[in-house]
């Protein structure tokens, strides 16, 4: 089965609590138990002898053959009175019997679940007697928590743990004393809470964590998987999870029917943080992030110097300056673009994102040019406000919207040079050409070499100016700063958004003097352009990308998911992969060579469930976008191929 995984569980002999195990594991993951020999019985000395470390690597041992993913330490009680050195020592022990594999242990995974669950003070329900129970306290004081009350049912042995009722545990946790605490923690691993825990939950208020549910909460979490069953409390979603399912009911009713929310999902993933190329939800399962928020996320998420360079701007208390004024972090901005710039592209004017923008070169031509219609091209998107849409071929659901303004002549990307000329050369004459330089969201369309090139003298020839829209390309995305590089060409008017930001909105025009000059004061503003915020944002991120030479980390990109990819080429349904730097898009067709966005869809949405996040794009939703940070190692660039590898098996019949 693809992805299969195995969790090596090694497990005092008493054989108490397989079956608990059991309850948690998703479908394509199974535990395999190694029982070794113990005393059995519950006091501190011979707990102490039975976590002896021979034991465990001996019984890791016999793992070596099966060759889990990981192995879980399922003596709850050994690790917390040997210690926690005592307990890496068992760990390492066990990880260097079996390949080297990851090893987590069960006291260690109950200190991180009551981490997850945001826990400072808790309270113990412990089924030991009252000295093995005092260890356990001091294991938690040493982990950073406080303890607000302790109860011991002192049941005596494992077979005794076993049968504590649920009526029992209930009372028991009732008499727990948990109302000045976070969280109630039941330690043991023979304790059978798995079916009784939302019940718990809901009696006290609070998160209950035990030895066996932490366990297996940190071993699906480690191989990123989501437990089966969410009546198993709050760390499997019966708590948190509930609340975020509410959340998107609570979503789905509050926003308009236009939103993207719940295009790929149902149940959308909530995130809560990032770092690099990795997103994490509520639940902190991580997704790697190949669609980077629609290709803005360049320098992955948390990046510490545009972190730092919000935080100085922050700090200063200048959060915003509308458009009468200019601060010294935006004109700094302008100069550092002016190094990476052709020359000629000298003046800049400021938007809030790249539809803004777009619309201020449409608006800049039309001053410039005294003209009112342009050239654009068929598949080319540049925004959804009603100037950039209307020149906008790839219109979606607005195509009911029927004609726009300013009218639009669309040709063919890569045609004829006698098809541009007649337009160019028709009365009146168009007030500008508007052109990706590469097609992002018709699925990443490149036009022939040299196109673009012969499109810009034609256009100077004409005297029609030359828009080209670097919002997805600008900044490196391609292998170079800006693609036009590539062509050797230099536009009229260059149109960036998305990244320029570092994260915040932020769009830019930057173009030559005579257009950039010839328009009236106030002919364009908006009240947040560029606020000094996404100024500082934007100043720090492209210091670090020149810093970093991101054109080369994304070259270097190109290289490794150009052959990770290579394999995906043997489906039937994959119709071409193409890419350039680190964009790349796989077209997924039917049978037939139509396009296929059903089954992308379900691809997209299976390596969604996987922690993978790609980009939809394709005329028809049927390319799958893979747009990665640059920060993205060959690693992660491995396991996004793998996770595709594995929905493309899933999704090939
Ligand atoms: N131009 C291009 C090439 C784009 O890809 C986009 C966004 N996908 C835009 C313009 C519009 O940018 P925004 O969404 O910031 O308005």
């Amino acid at each position: 089965m693809p992805g299969f995984k195995k969790i090596g569980l090694l497990w005092p002999a008493d054989g108490r609590n397989d079956r608990e195990f059991w309850n948690w594991l998703p479908a394509s993951v199974s535990v395999l138990i190694v029982r070794y020999d113990v005393d059995g019985r519950l006091g501190v000395e011979q707990i102490e002898s039975d976590g002896d470390i021979n034991r465990i690597a001996a019984a890791a041992r016999l793992l070596r053959h099966v060759n889990p993913d990981l192995i879980a330490l399922g003596d709850c009680a050994a690790g917390f009175i040997g210690g926690k050195d005592f307990e890496r020592a068992q760990m390492d022990a066990a990880s260097s019997s079996c390949n080297g594999i990851p090893v987590i242990s069960m006291s260690s995974s109950i200190v991180e679940a009551l981490n997850f669950a945001g826990a400072r003070r808790v309270a113990i329900l412990s089924p030991y007697s009252s000295g093995v129970t005092e260890r356990f306290e001091s294991y938690l004081r040493d982990s950073g928590f406080s303890l607000s009350s302790g109860k011991c049912i002192s049941a005596g042995s494992e077979s005794l743990i076993e049968r504590i009722s649920s009526e029992r545990w209930i009372e028991e946790a009732d008499s727990a004393e948990a109302a000045e605490a976070d969280a109630l923690v039941v330690p043991g691993g023979g304790v059978s809470l798995s079916t009784l825990i939302a019940r718990l939950e809901k009696r006290i208020g609070k998160p209950v964590v035990c030895g066996p549910g932490a366990l297996m909460w940190k071993a699906l979490r480690t191989l990123g998987r989501e437990p089966s069953s969410d009546r198993l409390g709050f760390l499997f979603g019966a708590g948190s999870g509930s609340a975020l399912k509410s959340m998107d009911a609570d979503a789905r009713q509050i926003l308009s029917t236009a939103s993207k929310v719940f295009a790929l999902s149902q149940e959308p993933p909530q995130f809560a943080s990032g770092k690099g190329a990795w997103l994490f939800d509520e639940r902190g399962k991580r997704y790697l992030d190949f669609a980077c928020g629609s290709g803005v996320a360049s320098l992955g998420y948390g990046h510490p110097a545009v972190v730092s360079g919000v935080r100085r701007q922050l700090d200063s208390g200048l959060t915003h300056l509308g458009p009468h004024f200019v601060n010294s972090v935006q004109v700094e901005y302008y100069h550092l673009l002016r190094e990476i710039l052709p020359p000629q592209l000298c003046r800049m004017h400021p938007a809030t994102n790249g539809t803004e923008a777009t619309e201020s070169a449409l608006k800049a031509a039309m001053h410039f040019t005294g003209r009112k219609n342009f050239i654009s091209f068929i598949g080319g998107y540049h925004g959804r406000t009603l100037g950039s849409l209307a020149v906008s071929s790839a219109r979606g659901s607005n195509r009911i919207l029927g004609k726009l303004s300013p009218e639009v002549r669309f040709l063919e990307l890569g045609c004829d040079e006698m098809e541009i000329r007649n337009f160019m050369d028709k009365r009146p004459r168009p007030a500008g050409a508007v052109v990706e330089a590469v097609q992002a969201t018709n699925g990443v369309i490149f036009p022939p070499r040299g196109w673009l090139r012969r499109l810009a003298e034609l256009a100077e020839h004409y005297g029609v100016p030359l828009i080209i829209d670097e919002v997805f390309t600008g900044f490196g995305r391609t292998g170079t700063f800006f693609a036009i590089e590539q062509e050797q060409l230099v536009p009229d008017l260059l149109v960036l958004g998305k990244c320029l930001g570092g994260g915040f909105p932020a769009g830019l025009i930057a173009g030559r003097d005579e257009i950039m000059s010839a328009w009236p004061i106030g002919s364009q503003s908006s009240t947040f352009q560029f606020n000094p915020i996404s100024a500082a944002a934007a100043k720090a991120s492209l210091e670090a990308m020149i810093a970093e030479d991101s054109p080369a980390a994304a070259r270097s990109i190109e290289k490794i998911l150009r052959e990770q990819l290579v394999e995906l080429r043997e489906f039937p349904f994959v119709a071409d992969i193409r890419g350039r730097g680190a964009m790349f898009g796989i077209e997924i067709a039917t049978r037939e060579g139509k396009p296929d966005r059903k089954r992308c869809k379900s691809i997209r949405s299976a390596a969604l469930d996987r922690g993978l996040i790609t980009w939809e794009c394709g005329s028809d939703g049927h390319v799958i976008g893979l747009i990665p940070p640059f920060v993205v190692d060959e690693g992660q660039i491995a396991l996004c191929a793998g996770i595709l590898r594995e929905c493309f098996s899933l999704n090939s019949h």
